[in-house]
């Protein structure tokens, strides 16, 4: 299962007292599961930007509690500061990460602003992916007025808020709370120290796009005629088509260029409904959700393409490095490498990696460090500073840094063999299930792209695809077996001297516990994918890696076999008949396929061995 990470990045009106600046993260991280990644506070604004992460109960309970204690500490009555500001907690974005979705983010929002607004009584505004309606998408939008408007906007019923009282809170003023993607913050570095080379190439990228000018001329494009609107002839500016009207060139564009030339011309603060005769032509550029600009850095004696992608999914970091290394060798220029302000999102460099490889006729679906190592490498991002995978990769897996799954294979054997119950036969069923993935992963890499026929080829990458996929899941599940009975001890821990205490306690026991079959029954699940990975490669791989696919199923099945004891050892305490007839009556299902499923692949690898040796003989 995907680990659900959403990070959270809440701006509070205060940048100067670090005592107050502390009580607030402090209120963060008491938060079980909530992890505090950055803390930015500025004198002159008056202002903190906390960053943190963790699964979506946590960051929701973490942002709840800090906005909480910055009602106590901070009053808005006294702030003064350079930056817009409306409340205490002024800004409180949640941002989709990994494993959730921005629906799930915007659902956050909705549950902390409702939380805010009714226990804390401060007046709430939902605003972008959150927002309640479309005038209430935009942040700057909100916030006019700031502070010192806010009372009488709050009089005005356009401006109801959310949640919360409909009145002016003179302490904590309002808060507005949002979900919104992930913005990265990425520079393209250059051989030159002509800013003027950079901030070409960025106008290139940028959506905002640049003044069209003639198709020929000059071999530096801003020196070339620049193309203006003129009765019954409006130019495309990408290429040669000139419209009898605006309407007919703005249907062009979205046809042939597929952008929105009304939406370009208003980014240049050119309003496409007024007379556009004499007016300059704008084309967009190659990138939406993207701005840039080129600066010189003196640290590094080059010039930088600036960018800032505010949608990562639709224009990742890689394909903005691609164009910018086109549009630099058109220039006779070099980008030397690029580089991550701040953070990037696990599955930005995740995708980034993938890309390389496949470019490379290599394997996409190969160990996850090893993606991430290629993505680092291809783009150059220790180029100008280092960069370290684990502090600039935010919603890593949990095995990067912690856990069993970090100990060496003598560590973890030994830590097996010692007087302690865990970790036991669970950890070691997830284990199998872990090395037949792997094993099955290896034989489909190994004859990838080696000149079979395409249908060999797709169902080998498939294979490799679903075995990376489950091999991950179950590495996971090493760890995640030893604590699979974390829930169930604490709720054995509750109190039980009256009779609600009893119930509560025994209803929270039997959640435990179901939790508790939960876990190797995905280890058992994900084990029969390695299987069936394993199957497919025994039939599609060389008959030099015959064995290995043998051996994959087999501990594949183990892991599918032990799985499955170990759901049955703990449905024997729930005491819920229709859970535990449902869970076994799927267990023997499973059993009964991933046992016809190893005979199948010790008959065909059996047969195969046999054949082998008696054409030798
Ligand atoms: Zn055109």
């Amino acid at each position: 299962m995907d680990q659900r990470v959403v990070e959270c990045v809440p701006n509070f009106s205060e940048g100067r007292d670090r005592v107050k600046i502390k009580q607030i993260t402090d209120a963060i991280e008491a938060v079980r599961g909530a992890r505090l990644l950055d803390v930015d506070s500025g004198a002159d604004t008056n202002r903190t930007v906390v960053t943190f992460v963790g699964d979506p109960d946590a960051v929701a309970e973490a942002a709840f509690q800090a906005i909480a204690r910055a009602a106590q500490v901070i009053d808005m009555s006294r702030h003064h500061g350079e930056h817009p500001r409306m409340g205490a907690t002024d800004v409180c974005p949640f941002v989709p990460i990994s494993g959730v979705t921005m629906e799930d983010c915007a659902a956050i929002a909705r549950r902390v602003g409702e939380r805010v607004g009714h226990e804390l009584e401060i007046p709430v505004y939902l605003y972008e992916a959150a927002a309640s309606r479309p005038e209430r998408k935009n942040l700057a939008g909100i916030r006019k007025g700031e502070y010192e408007g806010l009372a009488e906007k709050l009089r005005d019923p356009v401006w109801t808020p959310d949640f919360g009282p409909a009145r002016f809170n003179a302490r904590s003023g309002a808060s507005i709370i949002g979900a919104r993607e992930f913005l990265i913050a990425y520079n393209i570095t250059l051989n030159t120290r002509d800013k003027a080379l950079a901030t070409d190439i960025a106008i290139e990228l940028r959506e905002k796009g640049r003044v069209a000018r003639a198709a020929t001329g000059s071999a530096f494009y801003s020196k070339r005629n620049i193309l203006t609107y003129q009765e019954n002839a409006y130019p495309c500016g990408n290429c040669a088509f000139v419209g009898h009207s605006f309407a007919d060139t703005a249907a062009h564009c979205r046809e042939a260029h597929r952008y929105d030339m009304e939406e370009i011309l208003r980014l240049n603060d050119v309003d496409p409904a007024k007379p556009l005769i004499g007016q300059k032509v704008y084309r967009a550029g190659r990138f939406p959700h993207c701005k840039a600009i080129g600066w010189y850095v003196e640290q590094y004696r080059r010039a930088q393409i600036s960018i800032n992608l505010t949608h990562y999914k639709v224009t990742p970091p890689h394909l903005v490095l691609e164009e910018a290394r086109r549009l630099a060798a058109e220039r006779g220029l070099v980008v030397t490498g690029s580089e991550v302000v701040g953070l990037i999102p696990y599955p930005a460099l995740l995708d980034a990696g993938r890309y390389y490889l496949t470019a490379q006729g290599k394997s996409p679906f190969i160990p996850i460090p090893d993606v991430l190592q290629a993505a680092a490498f291809s783009m150059g991002l220790s180029d100008v500073s280092p960069f370290d995978i684990k502090s600039k990769v935010i919603g890593l897996p949990l095995e990067f840094d912690r856990g069993l799954v970090q100990m060496t294979v003598k560590e973890f054997t030994d830590e097996v063999s010692r007087d302690t119950p865990a970790p036991g036969g669970g950890s070691i069923a997830a284990l199998a299930g872990a090395l037949g993935a792997a094993l099955a992963s290896m034989v489909a890499n190994l004859w990838q792209g080696k000149g079979e026929s395409p249908e060999v080829e797709a169902a080998l990458l498939e294979a490799a695809e679903q075995a990376q996929q489950v091999k991950e899941q179950l590495i996971l599940g090493v760890d995640e077996d030893t604590n699979a009975f974390n829930a169930y001890m604490e709720a054995r821990r509750l109190p039980a001297s009256t009779r609600e205490e009893k119930t509560l306690r025994e209803q929270k026991m039997q959640d435990g516990l179901k939790l508790a079959v939960d876990v190797p029954h995905r280890t058992a699940l994900a084990s029969y994918a390695a299987m069936q990975a394993a199957w497919t490669v025994a039939q599609h791989g060389n008959e030099s890696s015959i064995t290995d696919a043998a051996v994959g199923a087999q501990t594949g099945f183990a892991g599918v076999r032990g799985g499955v004891w170990n759901v049955l050892i703990n449905l024997k305490d729930i005491t819920d008949p229709v859970f535990v007839r449902e869970m076994r009556g799927q267990c023997e299902t499973l059993l009964r396929e991933a046992q016809t499923l190893l005979d199948r692949v010790t008959a065909h690898v059996d047969k195969r061995l046999g054949e082998l040796i008696e054409t030798k003989s």
